[in-house]
């Protein structure tokens, strides 16, 4: 605390991790005796940075930009930049430590990291955007490459993000490098499904919890916050498995519509016009908007929260379980305070995990980079197979570890220890670098 003050997203993270870790370390000496635990929560790299830029009125704007490299010990840094006024330090670290563990969890060969800037994208031109996407590569680039760093998209950081800043990276460094970020278009190097994948993940990651109890998403009533990127895909699957989602949000206030939610609309004001979730409304007179209200309040069967950190807090746990709630997916990344984990865990709810649920985001971007490395495309069918395999493989590793380490069910200790033991693994045999 003493050494990183003010971090309470960091310290939050890195406390849950810990607290999974006891019996690890006296089953392996050797990372104690190698001071794995201090190494792992201090980042390799830490860049901070000023982006200037102008806006449509020529007035100069400056905000702050940054990237935490985290750990390599995997592969090269991955993880993406999110742009959103709430940006500090705190936030960038806890994402980027998050990461770590969660692309250790993919088995795929990426290490940990994660960036962004404090920069507010509501209301902003297509200029702006792309002016401030210029600057902000104009100093990333430098400490970026598809071997070192590999960035991605995030809150507030789409397609179009990404191929601003692409184009900028490619203008400065004269290469066509397409490994350098992942979530590109699928014209210039994307990979199918990337889109969609850390929504299809958390929802293939959840249809394996009920499977193991003997369940499925067929019939279920399902809340998914947000409607952004990761909320639009999560509902997609949910519908395709024969569940419904009765509720969305945005920051504002959330849709009950009890019919099931419109997707094409969704997408429609979210992904095409850009415009608020309350506006759903004037095309379904039977749905409800409800303004700063509480969507965990609405029952359900499953809830998936696909918007941001610390949005179900210890109330809402209690609610969500007294309401019949028998499965949560998080689809955002550690969108449940550690109140309400202990509620689930407690509860004994299939309780999925960010560092779990949501890693099929990233995991397709991985599967984005071997295509670019070998200068193919894959077909849709073959990559969602694959991001399907690597959910069930995450779900499996997560489960057989809860059970070896004695904790049945428990999937916060599951992912916490596989994920790290992995990486441990890797920097004992890389010696004190
Ligand atoms: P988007 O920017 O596409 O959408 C974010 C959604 O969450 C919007 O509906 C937004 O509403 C809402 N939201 C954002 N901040 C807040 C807030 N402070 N309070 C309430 N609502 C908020 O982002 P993504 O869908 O990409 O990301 C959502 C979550 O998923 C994040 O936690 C992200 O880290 C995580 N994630 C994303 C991955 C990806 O591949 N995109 C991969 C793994 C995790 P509004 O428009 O009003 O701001």
């Amino acid at each position: 605390l003493r050494r990183n003050p003010g971090e309470t997203e960091f310290h939050q993270a890195v406390r849950e991790v810990l607290e999974c870790l006891g019996p690890v370390l006296v089953k392996h000496p050797e990372f104690s005796h190698h001071s794995i635990i201090e190494r792992i929560c201090e980042p390799e790299r830490q860049i901070i940075f000023r982006v200037p830029w102008q806006d449509d009125k020529n007035q100069v704007q400056i905000n702050r930009g940054f990237r935490v490299e985290f750990n390599s010990a995997l592969g090269p840094y991955k993880g993406g930049l999110r742009f959103h006024p709430s940006v500090y330090l705190g936030i960038i670290k806890f994402l980027g430590f998050e990461q770590i563990f969660k692309n250790s969890l993919t088995g795929l060969p990426i290490g940990g990291g994660k960036g962004g800037s404090d920069f507010d994208p509501k209301g902003k031109s297509d200029d702006e955007i792309m002016r401030f996407c210029q600057s902000f590569m104009t100093e990333l680039y430098r400490h970026i490459g598809e071997h070192t760093d590999v960035p991605a998209g995030d809150i507030g950081v789409g397609g179009r993000e990404i191929g601003y800043m692409y184009g900028q990276y490619k203008r400065i460094t004269n290469r066509y490098e397409l490994g350098v970020l992942t979530g590109k278009g699928l014209d210039w190097g994307g990979s199918l499904v990337r889109t969609e994948a850390t929504g299809y993940g958390a929802v293939f990651f959840v249809q394996e919890m009920l499977k193991a109890r003997g369940e499925s998403f067929d019939g279920k009533t399902c809340v998914v916050s947000g409607s952004g990127n990761v909320a639009i895909y999560t509902t997609e699957k949910i519908h395709q498995f024969g569940g419904k989602v009765v509720a969305c949000s945005d920051s504002n206030g959330y849709i009950y519509h009890e019919k099931g939610i419109d997707l094409d609309l969704v997408q429609q004001l979210k992904e095409i016009e850009r415009r608020r979730i309350k506006d759903y409304c004037n095309y379904h007179k039977d749905a409800k908007y409800v303004e700063n209200g509480n969507i965990w309040a609405i029952p359900c069967d499953v809830a998936m929260p696909s918007a941001t950190q610390n949005e179900i807090n210890g109330k809402d746990a209690e609610m969500l379980v007294k309401n019949g709630c028998i499965a949560v997916g998080e689809g955002a990344n550690m969108p449940t305070t550690p109140e309400g984990v202990r509620v689930f865990l407690d509860a004994k709810i299939a309780y999925g995990p960010s560092k779990a649920a949501n890693a099929g985001g990233v995991a397709t971007s991985a599967l984005e980079m071997q295509q670019n490395a070998c200068r193919d495309s894959w077909t849709f069918e073959h990559t969602e197979k694959r991001l399907h395999e690597i959910m069930r493989n995450i779900h499996d590793l997560c489960y057989e570890t809860a059970e070896e380490y004695g904790t049945p069910g428990n999937y916060v200790n599951g992912a916490n220890i596989a994920g790290f033991v992995k990486v441990a693994k890797a920097m004992v045999a890389m010696g004190l670098v």
